[in-house]
């Protein structure tokens, strides 16, 4: 199966074998109902909300968290959670 036939998870055929490390194919990001919002202004860099992230959407540029992956974060809230100076908001999608 072409890798271009799979823009989305929504398009995995059911019951079929899909192919090793495809997985940046699967842009999971539309699962999320609520999205983390990140302050720079009071992170402190510790790179706890990046380490925790089961989804490797939080992404650090010469040690700095950089951005949040919008196509790939799922809304868990985990960054939030752990976050100890309250620098990442979870919003409510349909508010951003
Ligand atoms: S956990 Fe909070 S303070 Fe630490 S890097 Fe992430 S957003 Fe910044
Ligand atoms: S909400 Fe979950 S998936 Fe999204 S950036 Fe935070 S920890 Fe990662």
């Amino acid at each position: 199966m072409s890798k271009n036939i799979l823009h989305s998870w929504k398009n995995t055929p059911l019951a079929s074998r899909v192919e090793e490390g495809s997985s940046k194919n699967f842009k999971t990001g539309s699962w999320r109902s609520k999205k983390p919002v990140h302050n720079k202004e009071i992170c402190t860099n510790c790179l706890q909300c990046w380490i925790n992230c089961p989804d490797n959407a939080i992404k650090v540029k010469d040690g700095n968290i950089d951005k949040i992956d919008y196509d790939f974060c799922k809304g868990c809230g985990i960054c939030a959670e752990v976050c100890p100076v309250k620098a990442i908001e979870m919003k409510n999608e349909k508010d951003e």
